[in-house]
């Protein structure tokens, strides 16, 4: 049986389309650590972390990951302790890397994107497959209009609409009147086919403000509000006030935090994410935990590059809870890139070939370990000091 040799760890920094910001974010997105995992017989498997020091759960619950963060634990604390690992024993992986540090999911989930790559690559067999399989074979796009100006949303939903995209988030929870003016305006130029939901970032302050504010655009048919106060027991207050679905982000983190959020028997809807559990095995325990209960899941994540998104479509692909349209980037490399702006947040990106997009999906790559083939030259033009 391989087992894992060694676990190195860079810094890329992809250029980006446009900026892109939402409530709280700081720092640049795409500026990301990768995970490069060689077992004993050489096989290669890469993940990322797409940390981010201003990301973190509710009430100070779970703390921001910085590339230097993540880069310092998994070289100082997480490598050490997985060598020598037989590959396909994730439990053995999570139980290791929980044993020698506590917390860091973000670290921990890109070392075992990477670890799940490579086995994926010695059994010939696609990630989807180690998961349990493939529950789909398409993946919904949605797009997420950052906090950008009306004018500029107006034209981007638009030229969204024409793409074939089918859902569109918009990033809210700055400035009421600006909130309401803009899902008004993105609803007239996206038209009354295309799905909408809102993202405030726990940008409200009370529940009783957010529910203000939504109800002023609720008329414009919101497939759901995402997070708009910090806290379990206040989103699930607006919930309980609004028309609308609530979906927990923040305030949803691992398997956990998921059956608090049922415990309050209001949210509908939980955002499950690669990272935010600490890897793939432990996010389908989150989507395990809300199928029981009830409640839909989509796939969001930090807008990774095509290395971390790969991980996003391999689980929006396994896990039976994730129906709903998911939050991912559509990864396309420059050569391939048409002028096509849906799902593409980035001038460029790691792989050696685009992921394929019909008809406002991904198309789940079936080829093995994470689907499609990095591009080492890209990651070498790419790599940043830090
Ligand atoms: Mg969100």
């Amino acid at each position: 049986m391989p087992t894992i040799k060694t676990v190195e760890t860079l810094v890329v920094q992809l250029p980006t389309r446009r900026e892109h910001k939402w409530a709280g974010l700081t720092e640049v997105i795409g500026r990301y650590v990768l995970v490069k995992v060689t077992d004993s017989d050489g096989r290669v498997g890469w993940g990322e972390a797409p940390a981010l020091k201003d990301w973190g759960g509710e009430f100070g619950r779970y703390f921001g990951e910085s590339a230097i963060i993540v880069k310092s634990v998994i070289d100082t604390y997480l490598a050490p302790t997985i060598t020598g690992i037989e590959l396909g024993n994730i439990a053995e992986l999570h139980t290791r890397m929980d044993a020698v540090i506590r917390g860091y999911p973000y670290a921990k989930a890109a070392v075992e994107f990477a670890v799940y790559d490579v086995t994926g690559r010695w059994l010939d067999v696609p990630v989807h497959v180690l998961l349990g399989g493939k529950s789909r074979d398409r993946v919904p796009v949605t797009h997420s209009i950052g906090l950008i100006s009306i004018d500029e949303a107006r034209t981007e939903a638009a030229k969204l609409a024409a793409e074939g995209i089918k859902t569109i988030k918009i990033k809210i929870g700055v400035d009421p009147e600006r909130d309401v003016a803009m899902v008004h305006a993105v609803r007239e130029a996206a038209g009354n086919a295309m799905e909408l939901c809102v993202d405030a970032n726990e940008g409200y302050k009370s529940a009783g403000e957010a529910v203000q504010i939504i109800r002023r655009f609720e008329d414009c048919r919101i497939k759901y509000v995402e997070q708009p106060v910090m806290g379990i027991e206040r989103i699930s207050d607006v919930a309980r006030r609004i028309d609308a679905p609530v979906m927990a982000d923040e305030s949803a983190w691992n398997a956990h935090d998921a059956i608090q959020i049922i415990n309050q028997g209001q949210v509908q809807i939980v955002s499950i994410y690669t990272t935010k559990a600490g890897g793939l095995y432990k996010a389908m325990e989150v989507g395990a935990v809300c199928r029981a209960a009830g409640l839909l899941c989509n796939v969001n994540g930090s807008i990774e590059t095509g290395v971390g998104n790969l991980a996003n479509v391999q689980l929006a692909a396994a896990s039976p809870a994730v129906t709903l349209s998911c939050v991912i980037p559509v990864s396309v490399p420059a050569e391939a890139q048409s002028g096509q702006i849906g799902g593409i947040y980035y001038k460029d990106d790691l792989l050696v070939a685009p992921m394929k997009f019909e008809d406002g999906a991904i198309v789940v790559p079936d080829g093995p370990g994470m689907g499609i083939d990095v591009d080492i030259k890209k990651i070498e033009k790419y790599q940043i000091a830090i």
